[in-house]
């Protein structure tokens, strides 16, 4: 049978699952039980790469061959936060190619858990993820050989697990997704057949766990300084006051306060935080937490006393002060899943089974329709707003939040008399100012005679449920076709480059 597997590549942790035909769903454990894997990378010197909690370990030990958070860079060339590019033993190492480390651990789990080889997966994604991220992290799959059938919102996945598509009630979601590096809010409709819909995303790509694991190493490293030592003194000692400061974040989310011992200068120094200390330290995310609710709510026309379910999913969800966050924001008490850190990799699981068409079809699942996802952000074409200025701006053809699959067409107008040729760009992005969007793809087209100024040019612009972006224009009088371009899937790594990780891929063994 072949297989296809639901893929969680999370910032800070990766989750693998399968459903089977009846619908049952299971999360993939590794050799060593573990069903969460750390999205982390140890190069050892002169070894295979590992990946996961062993990983994880090393960070403390030899920091600077250990890669983490990439996912956070995912579609650009590096991830460290002061911009230069990670590099171990002379090989500088992209988002792309550490994610595929991951994906390809994962995979290995699956396939030893099988038996056999496994091939086909759906990866999930923030729903706030643009072109070039889901486009890297196709690639990323595609680098080990993997046949990516589909780039899932994470939110719609996380919903989909959760059953809230076969609660048999017509309503309103809010799927509140706190991880590891990032935040992430989706409004979904879910109807009365069970089809879910998103109808709002919003988020903060900067924002979670490890944020307040660093305010709370800063408030460790005043203590240690008022002791007379340095916590930053050697990358060891930071690294471990690093795991501790998460050790004492968790802790808050069920206990008052929280000690534990540091090492700084060879003296231990004891480190005590309480929950209300810990909740004026992340006061600031707090706030911003509460106001991308709030917009987000707004911008998807939906009042917070509308939302008929709240969903909390990812690890920092079970920090309290979210829940009453989210409570007060909504007047109702929020929603856990009891796999909160499984949930994504398991709606993505069905959907796989789902989509490959091996559910048996009087199981329950059959029943349901797959999940309408939306474009995350706005899609318009570049137009010359002033001719004799040369001004430009990016008109909008497909709105933000549109339920994909969707085609919709825009007349626009020849800028200039006796004109031959029209240069279709299209953008991704909210804002008329081409300033802050991103151009995607263009193309020339040519019209049979030259057109006076003010000849209408039709734009189709369709953007598929496979998420492929395709752009046509047609003279708009006699409907002659001009030029169209689809979007390629286009990968931050040359093809060379690709070629150079593909095969060197194939050569390491991930530990
Ligand atoms: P995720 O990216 O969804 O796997 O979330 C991982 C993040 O959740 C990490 O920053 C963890 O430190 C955090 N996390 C996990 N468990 C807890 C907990 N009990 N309380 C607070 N944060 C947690």
């Amino acid at each position: 049978m072949d297989r296809i597997i639901g893929i969680d590549l999370g910032t800070t942790n990766s989750v693998v699952a399968f459903t089977d035909p009846n619908g049952v769903t299971e999360v993939i454990a590794g050799k060593d039980g573990d069903r969460i894997v750390p999205s982390v990378v140890y190069f050892p010197q002169g070894g295979d790469p590992v990946v996961g909690t062993a990983a994880k370990q090393y960070a403390v030990v030899e920091p600077d061959r250990v890669a983490k958070l990439f996912k956070r860079g995912m579609g650009e060339r590096t991830f460290q936060p002061d911009g230069s590019p990670f590099t171990v033993d002379g090989k500088t190492w992209s988002p792309e190619e550490l994610s595929s480390l991951v994906l390809r651990k994962l995979v290995q789990m699956a396939e030893e858990h099988f038996g056999e080889p496994v091939r086909r997966a759906i990866i999930t994604v923030p729903a706030y993820f643009g072109e070039p991220e889901r486009a890297a992290t196709r690639s990323a799959g595609e680098l080990i050989g993997l046949d990516v059938l589909r780039i899932l919102n994470e939110p719609t996945a996380a919903a989909f697990a959760h059953g809230l598509e076969h609660a048999g009630q017509p309503g309103r979601v809010l799927v509140f997704d706190l991880g590891g590096g990032t935040f992430d809010v989706t409004i979904m409709d879910v109807g009365a057949d069970g089809a879910l819909e998103v109808v709002g995303t919003g988020g903060d790509r900067r924002l979670g766990g490890a944020d307040f694991d660093q305010l709370i190493y800063e408030q460790m490293e005043q203590t240690v300084s008022k002791a007379g030592g340095n916590l930053a003194a050697d990358p060891w000692t930071k690294a471990d006051a690093y795991a501790k400061a998460e050790e004492v974040k968790k802790e808050l989310s069920s206990l008052d306060s929280s000690t534990r011992p540091i090492t700084a200068g060879g003296r231990p120094v004891m480190f005590s935080l309480s929950r209300a200390e810990f909740e004026g330290l992340i006061k600031q995310q707090l706030q911003a937490v509460g106001d991308i609710t709030l917009y987000t709510l707004e911008n998807a026309d939906v009042a917070p006393a509308d939302i008929t379910t709240v969903l909390m999913v990812g690890g920092s969800s079970r920090i309290p002060a979210f829940h009453t966050l989210l409570a007060d924001t909504c007047g109702r008490e929020p929603t856990f899943s009891r796999n909160l850190d499984e949930d994504v990799a398991r709606g993505a699981a069905v959907l796989a089974t789902k989509l490959g068409g091996e559910l048996n079809p009087r199981s329950q699942l059959a029943a349901i329709p797959p999940p309408v996802d939306t474009a995350s952000h706005a899609l318009g074409v570049t137009v010359l707003v002033d001719e004799r200025l040369g001004t430009e701006r990016n008109s909008i053809v497909i709105p933000a939040g549109t339920a994909i699959p969707v085609s919709r067409e825009e007349t626009y107008q020849t800028a200039a008399a006796n004109q031959k040729q029209i240069n279709v760009r299209l953008n991704e992005g909210d804002d008329e100012d081409l300033e802050f969007v991103r151009e995607l793809g263009s193309s020339i087209g040519t019209f049979t005679r030259p057109v006076p100024k003010g000849h209408p040019i039709r734009v189709e612009m369709s953007y598929t449920a496979d998420q492929l972006i395709r752009v046509k224009a047609f003279d708009g009088q006699d409907g002659t076709f001009l030029c169209e371009f689809e979007v390629e899937r286009k990968s931050n790594l040359s093809d060379l480059e690709k070629k150079a990780a593909r095969s060197f891929l194939a050569s390491v063994d991930v530990k």
